[in-house]
């Protein structure tokens, strides 16, 4: 698994728990495609993804860019409770 590993269909919920995150290694729950990557879908951690999605919507200049954000890691939490957290 690694940049070389071409998947043109998204992974289910279940296989994608059980792979890595391509950028960090950790637990993937999440995955992403990009139209220059031939759109090969990559799995991702929640801390990656989250970044990921700050990264994408302040590039675009999304006016509500921080409220969108909160919810999303509020929303993630709930989903994904890392170890120690309340959800
Ligand atoms: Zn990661």
């Amino acid at each position: 698994m690694g940049w070389t590993t071409k998947r043109r269909k998204p992974y289910t919920e279940a296989g994608i728990q059980r792979l890595r995150c391509i950028r960090c290694g950790g637990q993937a729950v999440h995955q992403w495609q990009i139209c220059s990557d031939f759109n090969n879908w990559r799995p991702i951690c929640l801390p990656c993804d989250v970044a990921l999605n700050v990264l994408v919507l302040e590039w675009f200049g999304h006016p509500w860019a921080d409220i969108l954000i909160e919810s999303y890691k509020k929303e993630a939490a709930a989903k994904f409770p890392m170890p120690g957290e309340q959800g």
